[in-house]
């Protein structure tokens, strides 16, 4: 009998904290499309672009005590340890590689990464190694800026979340997640100024900030 592949998904970002508009719409989304794992791929920032506040040791202490009791998250570091910028084109196609080529693959962004993907580099080459699941973030429109891209994100929509599980890549699904108006750049914001951020992110990685006196 032919082995049955589940669909894995693995979600990138700088979390510079981690907070809950990262944890909670992934959380729902897992609910909603039926993810038993998500893996956390914290990047290293390129050298021309603002560098995070936090070290990558930081990043990732935060990281590991956000997800110490959500079992859904794993931590995959192969980006920090490189200790050099890579894109997520090819860190994608190292994972298609890794994990053969049927295996159902996807990569979680936020609608705010959406909008700034065909600036990514190979932007095009990601949906031939995995599907992009988009969760839903206040503030920013469902509607690419250019025509052609806004063809791009039609030509590989799916409605459906069977689909991302019976084929390996190239589906774009928009998924109904719940909205949180929280970002890092807010939370960095607050603690500058002194102002409370108890409902913005986990406790255990406030007390973490708080100790390393971090975003001060
Ligand atoms: P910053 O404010 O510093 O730009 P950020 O809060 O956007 O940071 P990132 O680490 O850059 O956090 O984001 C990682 C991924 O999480 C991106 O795909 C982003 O779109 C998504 N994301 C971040 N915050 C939210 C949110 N509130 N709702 C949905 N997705 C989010």
């Amino acid at each position: 009998m032919a082995e049955v592949k589940t669909l894995q998904a693995l979600f990138g970002g700088t979390f510079d904290p981690v907070h809950y508009g990262h944890l909670k719409p992934v959380e729902a989304l897992a609910n909603l499309i039926g993810l038993a794992k998500v893996i956390i791929m914290p990047n290293n920032v390129p050298p021309h672009r603002p560098q995070p506040e936090a070290s990558s040791a930081q990043r990732k202490a935060m990281l590991e005590l956000a997800i110490a009791d959500r079992p859904l998250f794993t931590l995959d570091e192969r980006e920090l340890r490189r200790d050099a910028p890579s894109y997520t084109a090819s860190t994608l196609k190292a994972w298609r590689e890794e994990q053969g080529p049927d295996a159902p693959l996807a990569f979680i962004i936020g609608q705010d990464s959406l909008l700034t993907f065909p600036d990514w580099h190979d932007y095009e080459t990601i949906l031939d190694n995995t599907h992009l699941i988009v969760c839903r973030r206040p503030g920013y429109p469902l509607k690419m800026a250019q025509a052609r891209h806004q063809r791009w994100l039609e030509r590989h929509l799916t409605h459906t979340p069977e689909a991302l599980h019976h084929l390996p890549a190239g589906k774009i699904y928009l998924a109904e997640t719940p909205w949180f108006a929280i970002s890092a750049s807010l939370i960095r914001e607050r603690l500058e100024n002194g102002e409370p951020c108890d409902d913005l992110l986990p406790d255990a990685v406030l007390d973490y900030i708080n100790q390393q006196g971090l975003y001060r």
